[in-house]
C-alpha cells in the first residue's frame, strides 16, 4: 500500500489558485467578490438577484451513521464527491460546509477541511480565523450579554426618570434607538408618543424591563474549549455594587447568532432576527429582546460582512462555500442557507441550457443523520424553502463495526484486531445502525445513497456485506468510494451514483407539523427518528414549555440538544438502542434563529479539553514559517 501523506503536508504540497481566478471560472463578477488574502474571498449577496432567473441546481445532504471515535469521513467524502463531479465529471459541483470552531481544532477531532486527498485548502486558513466570521458572532453575543447586564445593573443606580430621559429618542436623535422604543412601548400596551405623557408606572416598566434574573437565558461565548467556564459568577468588584450573579460560558459556536448567521435569508432578516432574539423574561413574564435593549442595530453591524459566504476550493481547484458554523449536537449543525442558494444559483441552468448543463450543491448536515440531517430537513428547509433532491448517507466499515458490538478504543493503544481484519459477524450486526438512517432518511421522502468510505484496511467481501445491506433497507444507490487515497477519482463511481439518482422529481415532506404542540413535536422526533417509546419533561422543561406557549412561541420548529453518539440520549447504547424514553431536562428558546432547543440528558454547551489535546503538535516550522500538526 502506498503511504498517504497527512493532511498538512497534502495541503502544503498543493499550490491553490488565486481566488480570483476561480471566481472567474465560475462566472462570479469582479465587483461581487470581495478578497481575504490570495485564496479566501467572500461572496456579495447583490449575486442572487442578478442570478434569480436560474433554475437551482441539484440539492444533496451530505450526512452519515451514528458517530464513533473511529471517524466516519463525511468532510471527507463531502470534499472527495465534490472533486470527482467537478474535476472528473465536468459538472459544476460547489461543496457547502461549515466553518470550523477552535474548540474541536484544538479538541481531539482536529480540524473539519476533509482529510487525504479530499481537502479544503489552504487547510490551516479554512481551519483558524477564516475571515473572521466565528470572531463577528462572538463580538456579537458578548455585546448583548454586557448591555443586559450593564441595563439591569443602571436600573438601580439611576432615577427611572433620568435614565429615560436619556434614552427619550428626541433628545438624542439617534433614529435606530428611537423606533426600537417606540416598538417596545407599543408591546407594553403603551401607546403614547409624547414621553411627557407617560405616567411614573409606565416609565418604570419600560426603562427597567423588570427583568427577572432568575430566567436569564443568555450566556457568554469564547471559542474555546474552556470547561472552567461553564459556571462562573460575575459583579464580584465593588464597582458592581452587589450586582453579582451566577452565570456561564457556551461555546461561540453554540450562540444563537451564529445560528442567526447560518439560518438567516438577508441582511434585513438578519437584523430582525438578531433583534428578536429573547434574552430574559420580566417579571411580569413578557419575554425581554435584543431590541428591548436597544442593541440589535449594533449586533448587526458587527455581523454585515459575516453575513456574505466565504469562497473557498478543494485540492483539484473545484469551489467550496465555507459559511457559519453550528454544532450539530446543541445546535442545529448545517451551514448557512445562504451559502447554499448562491452555490444554487452558480450551479444552475439558464432557459435553452441542456439538463447536462445542470451543476450539484453538496451541503453538509454534522454528526449522525438523526442530527445533522433531521435538522437540515426539519428546521433549515423549512426556514429557506429550498427541497433537497437526495442525501448521502456515509458510513465506514470500522465504524459499523463499534455499532455491532466491537470494543472501545483507547488513544494512543493500537486498534483491536475486529476493526483491522475481516469480520463479517460483528460488521453485519453493526449495519443495523446504517438501516436505521436509511429508513429514517425514507420518512422524508428523499432519494438515499450510501457512500461507503473506505480505508486501507477494508476487505471486498465487508465492502460488499455493507453495500448489499445498504441495498435490502431501502437505498437506492450504495456505492465504496476511495477518495480519501485518491481523491476525485477515488469517487467517480459514486458521483455517477449522485448524478442517477437524483434525475427525477424529490418527494420530499417535513416530519411534523409547526401547529403542533411542543411536546408532540419533541415525541415524534424522539419516536420516529431516535426509536424511543417516548419522552419525559422534567419539571422545569414541562414550566418552560407553558411559558413559551403563553408568550406565543409554541410553532416553532424543534432543535433537539442531544449525544451524536447515539440515537438515544445516552451516548454508550450504539446500534440500534429501543426500550428507551427520553428525558428531556430543559427546553430553551432561540427566537431570533427562530426554533426551541430542547436539553436531552446531560448535553454540555461548553466543551473541554480532553488528557490529549489537538494542540500538542500544532506550531510553525522554523525554517519555513509553514504551519505544522495540524489535522
Ligand atoms: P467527519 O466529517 O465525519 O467528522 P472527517 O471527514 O473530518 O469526518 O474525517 C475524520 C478523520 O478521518 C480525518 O482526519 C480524515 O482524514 C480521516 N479519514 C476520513 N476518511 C478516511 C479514510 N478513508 N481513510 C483514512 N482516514 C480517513
Amino acid at each position: 500500500l502506498e503511504k498517504v501523506p497527512s493532511d498538512i503536508e497534502i495541503s502544503l504540497a498543493q499550490t491553490p489558485k488565486p481566488v480570483a481566478t476561480l471566481a472567474q471560472e465560475l462566472g462570479i463578477r469582479p465587483d461581487e467578490l470581495e478578497s481575504y488574502g490570495k485564496y479566501k474571498a467572500k461572496v456579495e449577496l447583490d449575486i442572487l438577484a442578478r442570478l434569480a432567473h436560474r433554475k437551482d441546481g441539484k440539492y444533496i445532504v451530505i450526512s452519515g451513521i451514528t458517530p464513533t471515535p473511529l471517524g466516519e469521513g463525511k468532510s471527507t467524502t463531502t470534499i472527495g464527491l465534490a472533486q470527482a463531479l467537478g474535476a472528473h465529471l465536468g459538472r459544476p459541483a460547489f461543496a457547502c460546509v461549515r466553518q470550523p470552531s477552535q474548540g474541536p481544532t484544538f479538541g481531539i477531532k482536529g480540524g473539519a477541511a476533509g482529510g487525504g486527498y479530499s481537502q479544503v485548502i489552504p487547510m490551516d486558513e479554512f481551519n483558524l480565523h477564516l475571515t473572521g466570521d466565528i470572531h463577528a458572532v462572538t463580538a456579537a453575543n458578548n455585546l448583548l450579554a454586557a448591555a443586559l447586564d450593564a441595563r439591569m445593573f443602571h436600573e438601580a443606580t439611576q432615577s427611572d426618570k433620568a435614565l429615560y430621559s436619556r434614552l427619550v429618542p428626541a433628545k438624542k436623535g439617534k433614529r435606530e434607538f428611537a423606533a426600537l422604543m417606540f416598538k417596545r412601548l407599543k408591546k407594553l400596551g403603551i401607546d403614547k408618543t409624547n414621553p411627557d405623557d407617560l405616567t411614573p408606572e409606565e416609565i418604570n416598566r419600560f426603562a427597567r424591563l423588570d427583568v427577572d434574573p432568575e430566567t436569564i437565558t443568555w450566556n457568554r461565548v469564547i471559542d474555546v474549549n474552556d470547561r472552567h467556564l461553564r459556571k462562573i459568577t460575575v459583579g464580584q468588584n465593588p464597582t458592581e455594587q452587589g450586582h453579582s450573579r451566577v452565570t456561564g460560558f457556551d461555546i461561540s459556536v453554540a450562540s444563537e447568532c451564529m445560528a442567526v448567521l447560518a439560518l438567516t435569508t438577508s441582511l434585513e432578516d438578519m437584523r430582525e432576527r438578531l433583534g428578536a432574539m429573547v434574552v430574559a423574561t420580566s417579571k411580569r413574564g413578557e419575554p425581554i429582546t435584543a431590541d428591548d435593549l436597544g442593541v440589535g442595530g449594533a449586533l448587526a453591524v458587527l455581523m454585515k460582512d459575516a453575513i456574505k459566504p466565504n469562497l473557498m476550493q478543494t485540492l483539484e481547484g473545484t469551489p467550496v462555500f465555507v459559511h457559519a458554523g453550528p454544532f450539530a449536537n446543541i445546535a442545529h449543525g448545517n451551514s448557512s442557507i445562504l451559502a447554499d442558494r448562491v452555490a444554487l444559483k452558480l450551479a444552475g441552468t439558464e432557459e435553452g441550457d441542456a439538463p447536462e448543463r445542470v451543476g450539484y450543491v453538496l451541503t453538509e448536515g454534522g454528526f449522525g443523520a438523526d442530527m445533522g440531517m433531521e435538522k437540515f430537513c426539519n428546521i433549515k428547509c423549512r426556514m429557506s424553502g429550498l427541497k433537497p433532491d437526495a442525501t448521502v448517507i456515509v458510513a465506514t466499515t470500522r465504524a459499523l463495526k463499534m455499532h455491532g458490538g466491537g470494543p472501545d478504543v483507547t488513544p494512543g493503544k493500537p486498534l483491536h484486531d475486529t476493526y483491522t481484519k475481516q469480520d463479517l459477524v460483528t460488521l453485519k450486526e453493526g449495519t443495523k445502525n446504517l438501516a436505521k438512517h436509511i429508513q429514517n432518511a425514507r420518512k422524508f421522502g428523499v432519494k438515499v445513497i450510501v457512500a461507503i468510505n473506505q480505508f486501507a484496511s477494508d476487505t471486498p467481501a465487508e465492502l460488499e456485506l455493507v453495500r448489499q445491506e445498504a441495498l435490502a433497507a431501502g437505498a437506492d444507490a450504495a456505492v465504496v468510494s476511495n477518495h480519501w487515497a485518491k481523491g476525485g477519482a477515488g469517487a467517480k463511481p459514486l458521483a455517477e451514483a449522485v448524478i442517477a439518482t437524483c434525475e427525477g422529481e424529490s418527494n420530499f415532506k417535513f416530519l411534523y407539523d409547526l401547529e403542533q404542540p411542543i411536546e408532540k413535536k419533541i415525541e415524534i422526533i424522539s419516536r420516529e427518528i431516535y426509536g424511543a417509546d417516548g419522552i419525559e419533561l422534567s419539571e422545569l422543561a414541562q414550566k418552560q414549555v407553558e411559558t413559551y406557549t403563553r408568550q406565543g412561541y409554541s410553532n416553532l420548529p424543534i432543535c433537539m440538544a442531544k449525544t451524536q453518539y447515539s440515537f438515544s440520549h445516552d451516548p454508550k447504547l450504539k446500534g440500534v438502542p429501543t426500550g428507551f424514553t427520553v428525558p428531556i431536562r430543559a427546553v430553551r428558546l432561540s427566537a431570533g434563529a427562530g426554533f426551541l432547543y430542547p436539553i436531552l440528558g446531560d448535553m454540555q454547551t461548553m466543551p473541554g479539553l480532553g488528557t490529549r489535546p489537538g494542540f500538542w503538535e500544532v506550531g510553525l516550522d522554523p525554517e519555513t514559517g509553514r504551519v505544522v500538526g495540524l489535522f
